[in-house]
């Protein structure tokens, strides 16, 4: 056989550096070059509209935290109460001794909320996503992604082993063509009902449609939808009164419900599958009580407290027709803004000028995002006020983008 010419003998490495060390060093220095290193900036506050880092208090537009419970004291207080009454750790996980009457009460508090035969737990929207698709679907199915999924549900798709066919974003069209064309033994479609990194909702009416018409099953994440939208805060399928129509719904516990973990809901057969062969859930040590009676509470705040999701609304509405009114497209769909300014360089660039005027609005670059859509992520919270917000179009104003 030839030798293989790619990788020529390996040169000496310099003299104490480490051959991981080298790997990184290299792959370092070009995320540098390219404008796409990242670093860590710590908090030394609670979440809220104002955060402190390092000697600066700022007016936070980077957190999910979307009604303003990650601090909220009756969410805290239930916290407490069971970080007393349980302990810290789980032990083990739910399938051994992990589990709880807690985990248990949440879900069934889920499953109410969430109008839905039966609800199941997990750690995080990222195992939530990764665990429930590779539970559902393997090698002799097929799944049908949006281009513009969470990075969590390409990687169930890519972790299912089975068939991934990509639909260019919210392209019904395409999808059907898709579903028409590829035949398997089972066909699951899945999409974000609020995109991410966009804040657009998925034409979830017509994938409903073209998902019946031709047998396949649909999974959405409501990540960025649970406590924005539909009248009691259940998400998108609320809104549209689609609940019952979509076989899985996925929401997180760690955006407006303030806490960690993530939920699906779905029929009982399903919620038994998924927690027989979900290995982030088979594999991995149950949540702490102390989260579940959290996000207890919290379901409880979203559910009742109309007033909270109205005054996220009016926030939404107010910064929605400031950025209309210096030219930007700005529909008011969702707690999220991008304001895309092309190239990583530019959008760091933009992010450090609001950081000199007190606010903090983190740049998103790829692989986050697609090359060339550098932006900045304004995310509005029940939590700001009116002035927080005005701070904002201010701050946009001044970059003249
Ligand atoms: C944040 C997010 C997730 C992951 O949820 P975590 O609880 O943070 O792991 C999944 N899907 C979407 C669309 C998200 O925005």
């Amino acid at each position: 056989m030839a030798p293989d010419t790619r990788y020529p003998h390996p040169s000496p490495l310099p003299e104490g550096e480490g051959v991981c060390t080298a790997w990184a060093r290299a792959e370092l220095d070009s995320l540098v070059s390219r404008g796409l290193k990242r670093v860590l900036e710590p908090l030394d506050s609670p979440q809220g509209p104002l955060v402190r880092v390092g000697d600066e208090t700022l007016v936070n537009f980077s957190s999910n935290d979307y009604l303003g419970l990650a601090a909220s004291p009756s969410v805290r207080a239930a916290a407490a109460a069971a970080l007393e009454g349980y302990g810290v750790g789980s032990g083990a996980s739910r399938l051994v001794v992990g589990d709880s009457t807690v985990h248990q009460r949440l879900e069934a508090r889920i499953a109410s909320f969430e109008r839905s035969e039966a609800a199941l737990l997990f750690n995080s929207g990222y195992a939530a996503n990764v665990g429930t698709l590779q539970a559902l679907v393997g090698p002799e199915d097929a799944v049908f992604s949006d281009s513009l999924n969470h990075a969590s549900l390409i990687d169930g798709c890519r972790l299912s082993r089975a068939r991934v066919v990509v639909y260019p974003h919210s392209d019904v069209e395409a999808l059907e063509r898709a579903l028409a064309s590829t035949p398997a033994r089972r066909r699951l479609v899945v999409t974000d009902t609020v995109f991410s990194m966009d804040g657009d909702h998925a034409p979830l009416r017509e994938i409903v449609r073209v998902c019946r018409a031709h047998g396949a099953a649909l999974l959405v994440d409501e990540a960025h939808a649970t406590g924005v939208l539909g009248a009691r805060g259940a998400g998108l399928c609320e809104e549209l009164g689609l609940c019952d129509a979509v076989d899985v719904r996925m929401g997180t516990l760690s955006k407006s419900l303030g806490g960690l973990g993530a939920y699906i809901c779905a029929s009982r057969p399903v919620v038994e599958l998924v927690l027989n062969r979900a290995r982030p859930l088979v594999y991995s040590t149950a949540l702490p009580a102390a989260l579940c009676a959290a996000a207890e509470a919290a379901v409880d705040i979203v559910e009742h407290d109309e007033a909270l999701r109205a005054r996220l609304w009016r926030n939404i509405r107010r910064f929605s027709a400031g950025l209309r009114s210096l030219g930007f497209v700005a529909e008011p769909r969702s707690a999220i803004f991008p304001v895309i300014v092309g190239e990583p360089e530019r959008a760091v660039a933009a992010a450090r000028a609001l950081r000199a005027r007190g606010l903090l609005v983190k740049a998103i670059r790829p692989p986050t995002v697609p090359e060339g859509t550098s932006r900045l992520r304004f995310c509005l919270s029940a939590a700001h006020t009116e002035g927080h917000v005005d701070l904002a179009l201010e701050g946009l104003r001044s970059l003249n983008l």
